[in-house]
């Protein structure tokens, strides 16, 4: 078997393991009416369940590493059967999701930023013509905001991390509840930069009554996927809690800091002597704990 095969396979595995325990975690958020902080602790919850297996990933790496290629070993037939199909069909149903979440074609909503990498904004001439100068002001300072968080990108890699905590309703919950915090952190960037919320409340509502359902059903498998663009409506649910935010004064946000290298976050950076020490672990110490962990058969 090749060595990449074998360590894709074992990452499944183990990577799936980890996910699937994590996943029961309610991730309470905190009680703080800054969204900033708000919006960075419900990031924190979706994205935390996935960082084991990164861990798990580096090891394995560095195990490999000690390892032919191709591996002399394969895996115990009971192990495929009874762990890496179950966990293969799982990774298999998010990497389905996730590319649906790139080609779908998202929602009429009138206004968008799309864009993984080079976010840009979408805007309806249609909706733009209904609008007066300050509410489409205000659409496009909330769009604009997205697109210098790169937003549609993280809403992908989010509900990838959801999906592959599949059926856990305690996943879906920290992601939608991240996705609230995100459009209220935007609507108050925009606030800062100028913007009045009642504008911002008038874009939302004309953004709603554009809204149009998708023309052609979704199949089962694909159903809830997040399309990887963020509007200006966010989340219909919560729709009324955040046009009552928006009409209120704007809150005091506490401005943070955030440290960065070479243009990526500064705790970002923090984790890569971390994943180079367990690689190094993998390789001095893997071989002989593998072994007898996976049954492995010559
Ligand atoms: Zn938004």
């Amino acid at each position: 078997m090749e060595r990449e095969t074998l360590l894709t396979m074992l990452l499944m595995i183990f990577g799936g393991c980890a996910l699937q325990v994590l996943a029961s975690w309610p991730g309470a958020l905190p009680a703080a009416t800054d969204a900033d902080a708000l919006e960075r602790a419900a990031w924190i919850s979706v994205c935390l369940p996935a960082l084991p297996m990164l861990l798990i990933a580096a090891w394995l790496a560095g195990w490999a590493l000690t390892q032919p290629d191709p591996v002399r070993d394969r895996l115990d037939p009971l192990v495929v059967i009874a762990l890496w199909v179950p966990f293969g069909l799982l990774f298999l149903r998010a990497l389905l999701r996730a590319a649906w979440a790139l080609v779908r074609e998202p929602p009429e909503c009138g206004v968008s930023t799309i864009g993984l990498m080079t976010p840009r904004v979408l805007f309806s001439p249609f909706l733009a013509r209904q609008l007066d100068e300050p509410v489409l002001r205000a659409a496009l300072a909330h769009e604009r905001a997205h697109g210098r968080h790169r937003d549609p990108l993280r809403i992908w890699v989010a509900q990838l991390i959801t999906d592959l905590q599949w059926p856990w309703p305690q996943a879906r919950r920290r992601f939608d509840a991240w996705l609230e915090a995100l459009e209220w952190a935007r609507d108050d960037e925009a606030r800062r930069n100028g913007t009045e919320g009642s504008d911002l409340a008038a874009a939302v509502l004309a953004s709603v009554r554009f809204l149009r359902a998708p023309a052609q059903p979704e199949p089962a498998l694909l159903v809830g996927t997040h399309v990887a663009h963020a509007g200006l409506l966010g989340d219909g649910q919560t729709l009324k809690r955040r046009v009552a935010r928006l009409l209120a004064p704007p809150p005091r946000a506490a401005r943070v800091e955030r440290h960065r290298f070479c243009g990526v976050p500064a705790r970002v950076v923090a984790w890569i002597p971390l994943l180079l020490g367990i690689l190094l672990l993998g390789v001095l110490y893997g071989a002989p704990i593998m072994r007898p962990l996976l049954g492995l058969t010559a």
